[in-house]
């Protein structure tokens, strides 16, 4: 085993270990759609917050590759938590990637320690996947830049505090990208926070609304310093996002799995435990190769990204397959626990519910359909 196998196999089992001591206060708090205050205090400890964030920078430096092991495991007992750390690292990652040595060093041991915590604040009331859409503006106004606008379906804008926000510095470019922005935002006047908004699922994270009205922040907190490359920066960092979505796919339809495994043979019908039915065996082999296959594509996505490769083609093809696994093993782990699947008491109906958000959050399963095809064409020219 070399140094670095040895390294993530003692971060994975302080992981395991943390998930064993918190999984008996999971159901209560989905239940309750909490915030989970004191486990995001133990994630902060753990250093969670900085997993992917350079060591120079106050992070733990993770490879992606170990990163998406983490959050495949963390999925696996509850998906929400997840969220609260991986829009806050896609947010260090515009950071990181693309922001000056200056802005390195001040912002990124505050993302990396947990003291600053937040998002990547891109969808507006009247835009998700549209992105050239939005509204929102900056006004440069000399040393500062003043911004009007909303952004709604932030994860982490209630508890978060910072927040990398997508603008238009010129509103008025064809094509509009050469005119949009990202911005170092931390919360302060003039940004007025909205309603904390009801979903199906992904219970205890909030997912909330924001108002910006005439809301200043100094030029210096411009990704970059430089107009114009702000669409650019919010999707190379989103591509660490799509393999975490893609990585919680995989811990939701092997949670799944597990609980189907376990319950098939606990249930009894026609005097023999339901795994022995073929139909129930035919289930289980299909999740269980949807499981494997997701995490082969994810570690895949992955590796390339830790290679530094442009990877939006394969970080696609993990995100599109491994949630539509969890989408298709929680509908059939429902399947098989039969009424049980449809009560409150199991968690398989909280699978049921969780798995939805991964086909639409950072960037739907539809757009990245596009973003493979375009890919395959790109890459194969006649
Ligand atoms: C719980 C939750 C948390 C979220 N957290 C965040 C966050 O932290 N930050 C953030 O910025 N956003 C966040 N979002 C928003 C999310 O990123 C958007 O919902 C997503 O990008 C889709 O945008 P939309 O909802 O506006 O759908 P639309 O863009 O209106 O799309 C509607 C439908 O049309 C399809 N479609 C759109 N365009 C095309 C096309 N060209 N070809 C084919 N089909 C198309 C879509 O795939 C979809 O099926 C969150 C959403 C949820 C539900």
């Amino acid at each position: 085993m070399n140094y670095d196998a040895e390294q993530e196999s003692l971060i994975l089992d302080a992981v395991d270990k943390f998930l064993i001591q918190i999984k008996p206060s999971v159901h209560q708090l989905e239940a309750d759609d909490e915030y989970p205050e004191e486990i995001v205090a133990q994630m902060k400890e753990m250093g969670l917050f900085g997993a992917v964030i350079d060591p120079e920078y106050g992070g733990l430096g993770l490879p992606v590759s170990t990163y998406a092991k983490i959050v495949e495991k963390i999925a696996c007992v509850w998906m929400s938590l997840t969220g609260v750390f991986n829009s806050h690292l896609i947010m260090a990652m515009s950071v990181q990637r693309f922001g000056t040595e200056e802005q390195k060093r001040k912002w990124l041991p505050l993302f990396a320690s947990g003291e600053m915590r937040g998002a990547l604040a891109l969808t507006e009331p009247n835009c998700g996947t549209d992105l050239q859409a939005i509204k929102t503006t900056a006004q440069r106004d000399g040393d500062d830049y003043i911004i009007n606008g909303s952004k709604t379906w932030i994860t982490n804008s209630l508890y978060g505090s910072c927040f990398a926000l997508l603008v238009k510095t010129d509103p008025t470019t064809n094509p509009a990208h050469k005119g949009m922005s990202l911005f170092i935002a931390p919360k302060g006047e003039g940004f007025v926070m909205g309603n904390k908004l009801k979903k199906l699922g992904y219970k205890g994270v909030d997912t909330a609304e924001f108002f910006l009205e005439n809301y200043r922040l100094p030029a210096d907190n411009l990704i970059s310093l430089e107009e114009g490359h702000g669409l650019q920066h919010a999707l190379g960092a989103l591509a660490l996002g799509r393999i975490n979505v893609a990585a919680r796919g995989i811990g939701v339809a092997s949670a799944a799995l597990n609980d189907s495994i376990a319950y098939s043979q606990q249930r009894k019908t026609f005097g023999k435990p339901i795994c022995q039915h073929q139909s129930i065996q035919i289930y289980l082999a299909d999740m269980a190769t949807r499981v494997e296959a997701a995490r082969l594509l994810v570690q895949s996505a992955a590796t390339a990204f830790d290679r530094g490769d442009r990877c939006d083609m394969e970080a696609g093809m993990a995100k599109l397959y491994a949630t539509e696994a969890a989408m298709s093993n929680s509908a059939e782990a429902l399947r098989i626990h039969g009424a049980y699947g449809y009560s409150t008491e199991f968690n398989v109906e909280r699978y049921y519910r969780d798995a939805p958000l991964l086909a639409i959050g950072e960037g739907t399963n539809e757009l990245q359909r596009i973003i493979i095809a375009k890919q395959l064409i790109e890459q194969n020219p006649l």
